[in-house]
């Protein structure tokens, strides 16, 4: 069992596939050093035997970001989401019928798990490009304190360079159409607020005017899947395995840019396409969830 009620209507598998563009240099802290705040990166092995590091902006942390985004998501009584849903980070509510709990899942230690259907993927930069470290002033925590009981300190942090391209993917097991609105709203929401402290920020990025992004609704997987080696170092590879990838449906009929199979067992969207598509949801789950609290 999976302990989740009866859907309201059809379920269905859907995917989000986007390349981020970091706008600015961005700090995923990660681990603090003596006075070095440092960045997560991942290393690999290319088929031919040569080690490779890499910057990286882990799943689970844009799973954070985006969860954080529904719970403060703003709504007409004043409150906010979390607040009027009281569900909030760490403690979730866990309520099947929450909108954010019933697709990120939840925890009550000992009580209650929700599993969630939402899975983040991706995250390894395509670049060859380590991370800068950079020296700071002050800690942003002890501008607070009293500057003449605590001397600032200066310390030096990480900082992954502007300009690097992440390949991202959301994946979502059977959920409605109405659930996978609050996956739509976070995906686009959290993308200002990517990153820790200040600055914050990426963007899709776009080849030609078109946003390099995909999003699948299906029942069989009948596309191709634009997935990024982690391997690939080279930007032009990565859109053009990218581009070949997202234009590519097994039996889809295409118009513009989206694809339907004949059965309907698959839809895509591409570029703007999927970039409307995605906010015709965002706005779906603020008429109907957020809006609810007057
Ligand atoms: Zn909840």
């Amino acid at each position: 069992m999976s302990g989740l009620p009866k859907a309201n209507g059809q379920r269905y598998h859907f995917d989000i596939y986007a390349i981020l563009e970091g706008t600015q240099e961005l700090y995923f802290g990660h681990e603090v050093m003596i006075n070095v705040n440092m960045v997560e990166t991942v290393k690999l092995v290319l088929p031919n035997g040569e080690g490779l590091e890499k910057c990286y902006f882990s799943p689970t942390k844009r799973r954070g970001i985006e969860r954080r985004s529904l719970l403060w998501a703003p709504c007409p009584n004043g409150q906010m989401l979390g607040e009027n849903l009281d569900c909030h980070i760490p403690r979730t509510c866990a309520k099947p019928e929450c909108p954010i709990c019933s697709v990120y899942g939840g925890l009550i230690v000992g009580k209650q798990t929700l599993i969630g259907r939402l899975t983040h993927a991706g995250g390894v930069a395509i670049q060859r490009l380590l991370p800068e470290e950079k020296q700071r002033a002050m800690h942003p925590t002890a501008i607070v304190n009293d500057p003449n009981e605590n001397p600032p300190q200066p310390f030096k942090r990480q900082y992954n360079e502007p300009g690097l391209l992440y390949p991202v993917y959301n994946h979502c097991l059977s959920v409605t159409e109405q659930e996978f609105t609050a996956v739509a709203y976070a995906f686009l929401d959290s993308l200002a607020r990517i990153g820790s402290g200040n600055p914050k920020g990426a963007t899709i990025y776009e080849t030609d005017g078109e946003p390099l992004l995909v999003v699948d609704k299906y029942l069989v997987p009948h596309g191709e899947r634009p997935v990024i080696s982690p391997a690939e170092t080279s930007v032009e590879n990565a859109i053009r395995r990218f581009q070949s990838r997202a234009w590519a449906v097994n039996g889809g009929n295409w118009d513009g840019g989206s694809a339907t199979t004949d059965n309907g067992n698959f839809q895509r969207w591409v570029g703007k396409m999927a970039y409307q598509k995605l906010q015709d949801w965002a706005d779906t789950f603020v008429n109907d969830v957020l809006k609810k609290y007057r």
